[in-house]
């Protein structure tokens, strides 16, 4: 039995059955066999291929795009430029190649990685190369001040909770030990669950799953904290949905294919579509503004992918040609990435929209 498994059942073992988000968060973040912890899973080798590894535009426009929201910012001489959740250091490397050709805004930034994982942050400095650069495990340590954060599929990885509606009422979905493995159960519905259901959603039908993540939603309080004490502009591009809906998806992809998701913890991706509903709202509520989710082919059209690609082409020989033309392709296609993935932006008081979301 692989190693993280026994944990998992010694916990369950010990505390009973775990929620879905505690399944989820020692399957990926476990400090010594969780899935992040023990590899590197992004790549054409890897588990799964991101915008930032098709191409090399997806980290230039950003970086672009936080060059202007450095100048809605009135140009402060310092700003905090986060990611979360860098991977590989790709997209980093390509903004940080572009923003050399802005001087001021190059001056001006400094990069913080918040990253967990031991491989990753291990291949980040490598790929990086650059003094300065710091690594934190969490937001709290990266300093207050005028902030631009990135986080390209970072908030999928987070861990979510299933709330199962039965026919007694609304009730926490947890997973359990079965022979060797795991299956599901669902809690006694509690007045505290149904209290976590959005209105909208209170008289779905027996059977539905609505899902929430409480880490997502620390983010967000994190976010909202710096964006009171300082200016700042937050872009989170991933797969999700901006109304309250219902629906399990929660789901485990090994070597680019589906996997079962309680079959092998530690050795499978896990991730479950964002609730930008539930993120917008937590922002909204304290006095801060969010734009979008738009879709990322929008997004990447309006802030020049063509020209963009067009300039690049024209140096290249056939085959880079090809590769660019191609992953430009797969970043907007509307039947993959483009319209799938979603921009979603959170952004503090008084501050003017940024590029890409202009009416
Ligand atoms: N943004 C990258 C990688 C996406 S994969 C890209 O687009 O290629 C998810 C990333 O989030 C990985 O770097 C993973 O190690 C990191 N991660 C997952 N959970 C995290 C957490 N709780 N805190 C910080 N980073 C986390």
């Amino acid at each position: 039995m692989s190693k993280l498994r026994e944990v998992i059942r010694d916990t369950i073992n010990k505390t009973g059955p775990i929620t879905v988000a505690k399944f989820m968060e020692l399957s990926l973040g476990h400090p010594e066999f969780g899935y992040y912890t023990t590899r590197d899973p992004i790549g054409v080798k890897g588990d799964f291929v991101t915008s930032p590894e098709i191409s090399q535009i997806f980290g230039e426009l950003i970086a672009l795009w936080s060059a202007t929201c450095w100048e809605h910012m009135n140009a402060p001489k310092r700003v905090e430029v986060i990611e979360c959740g860098p991977g590989r250091g790709t997209l980093m490397t390509d903004f940080l190649r572009t923003s050399r050709a802005i001087p001021d805004f190059d001056k001006a930034i400094n990069i913080h990685l918040v990253e967990t994982s031991p491989i990753l942050k291990g291949r980040q400095s490598k790929i990086l190369n650059e003094i300065g650069i710091k690594w934190h495990d969490s937001l709290d340590t990266v300093p207050i001040g005028p902030t631009i954060l990135i986080a390209n599929e970072f908030l999928d990885a987070l861990p979510v909770h299933q709330l199962v509606k039965t026919p007694g009422g609304w009730a926490e979905r947890r997973v359990e030990r079965a022979n060797k493995g795991f299956m599901f159960t669902t809690d006694k519905p509690s007045p505290k669950t149904k209290a976590k259901i959005p209105e909208s959603l209170l008289s779905a039908t027996t059977g539905s799953v609505y899902e929430y993540s409480s880490a997502a939603l620390e983010v967000a309080d994190q976010i909202v904290q710096r964006f009171k004490a300082a200016p700042g502009y937050a872009l989170f591009i991933d797969y999700g949905y901006d109304k309250y809906q219902t629906g399990d998806t929660l789901q485990a992809v090994k070597s680019q294919s589906y996997a079962d998701v309680l079959v092998n913890p530690g050795q499978v991706d896990l991730t479950a579509h964002v609730n930008f509903a539930a993120l917008g709202e937590r922002i909204r509520d304290h006095g801060m503004s969010t734009l979008g989710p738009i879709s990322q082919a929008s997004f990447l059209i309006s802030l020049g992918i063509f020209r963009r690609t067009r300039d690049l082409t024209k140096n290249a020989n056939a085959d880079q040609a090809r590769m660019i033309n191609s992953g430009t392709g797969r970043l907007i296609n509307l039947h993959q990435m483009g319209a799938l993935y979603k921009v979603f932006v959170a952004m503090g008081t008084d501050l003017p929209t940024p590029a890409g979301f202009e009416q």
